[in-house]
């Protein structure tokens, strides 16, 4: 018998798998192979049950989705104070690639525009520069669940045309933001965003985040619980760059999207939530992905500040399933 849970996202997949507006990325050459019809739906419970539909098994790059997770890591590894100082926690109302710094702290705004992503990079890498993108690689493997790895050609596209990245390094190598490790940092970050993953793994990286930092199948820890609080808050409010706003109103989810076409939300204590598809709006967020999230999560009532199903929502859904 097929459950309520997964009736509800079949037919969030055909209500919108005929959406075929926005353009897969090509500004990273090789972003601009992936299939543009190619739509995944998949949720994964805090309780370690997961639901999938459509292309939820097609890989493809994390892009910014690393975003969070970086920044998780450098929160673990150097501590809150330390880390903001290389990086605000401010929405930046701007593009994900724009080449700007607070002017008041010449920080980045946040962790999770392109600026602020290079300069956790820099916290996170390692010499050598292997050894941090191996660090990342298996952290991220433990919140999915299984083995992942970097897509060297998308990582060789983009470290040939990243240039305006590189512009954004060493403006903070200028401004004291990064060391001088610009070209590893630049090459921690460009790994990062080229780690293959599928929207199970998104999901279950998203359920590791809403299960307060253990993987809710292997049930091994992967995050230090203290400052995933800090990481959601981030999402809610700058996750979706330029959109980020709208998103908190229309959605309310902390969330993160990239250019590789994936998107995922979280919902605290209860599940995570990862769409696939690459077609992108002009603000680099799936078009099918933003759809598809505002549907699952208006028909479930997951807004932050729903008042119809207070605090244990898609609970009650799995229950009733
Ligand atoms: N690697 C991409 C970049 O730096 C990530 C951007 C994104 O996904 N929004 O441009």
């Amino acid at each position: 018998m097929i459950t309520l849970i997964q009736q509800i996202i079949e037919d969030v997949y055909s209500n919108h798998k005929d959406l075929n507006e926005g353009e897969v990325a090509t500004y990273i050459p090789e972003l601009g192979k992936a299939n543009g019809s190619h739509f995944g739906i998949c949720l994964a419970s805090v309780d370690g049950q997961v639901f999938s539909v459509g292309d939820w098994e097609q890989e493809f790059t994390i892009q910014s989705i690393c975003k969070p997770f970086a920044f998780q890591m450098a929160l673990e590894e150097r501590g809150r104070d330390a880390t903001l100082q290389h990086v605000g926690v401010e929405p930046s109302g701007d593009p994900f690639n724009s080449i700007e710094l607070d002017p008041r702290t010449m920080r980045p705004y946040n962790a999770m525009i392109n600026a602020g992503a290079i300069a956790i990079a820099s916290l996170i890498k390692k010499d050598p520069v292997e050894a941090g993108v191996q660090a990342f690689v298996e952290k991220m493997g433990q919140a999915a669940g299984r083995t992942l790895r970097i897509d060297e050609a998308v990582l060789f596209s983009e470290s040939v045309t990243g240039n305006r990245n590189r512009a954004i390094a060493y403006l903070m190598l200028n401004c004291g933001i990064i060391d001088a490790g610009v070209e590893a940092s630049l090459r921690q970050y460009f790994s990062q965003c080229s780690l293959l993953v599928n929207c199970r793994d998104l999901a279950m990286m998203a359920a590791t985040l809403a299960n307060m930092g253990v993987n809710p199948v292997t049930k091994e820890r992967v995050f230090d619980f203290e400052y995933i609080r800090d990481v959601l808050t981030v999402m809610f409010t700058c996750g979706l760059y330029d959109y980020a706003g709208e998103w908190a109103y229309r959605v309310g989810l902390p969330a993160k999207s990239g250019v590789g076409g994936g998107i995922i939300g979280v919902v605290n204590r209860q599940v995570g939530i990862a769409v696939y598809s690459p077609r992108l709006d002009d603000k680099g967020n799936s078009v099918r992905g933003i759809a598809a999230c505002k549907e699952i999560a208006a028909h479930l009532g997951l807004h932050a500040f729903e008042f119809t199903n207070v605090g244990s929502s898609f609970m009650q859904w799995l229950n009733e399933s």
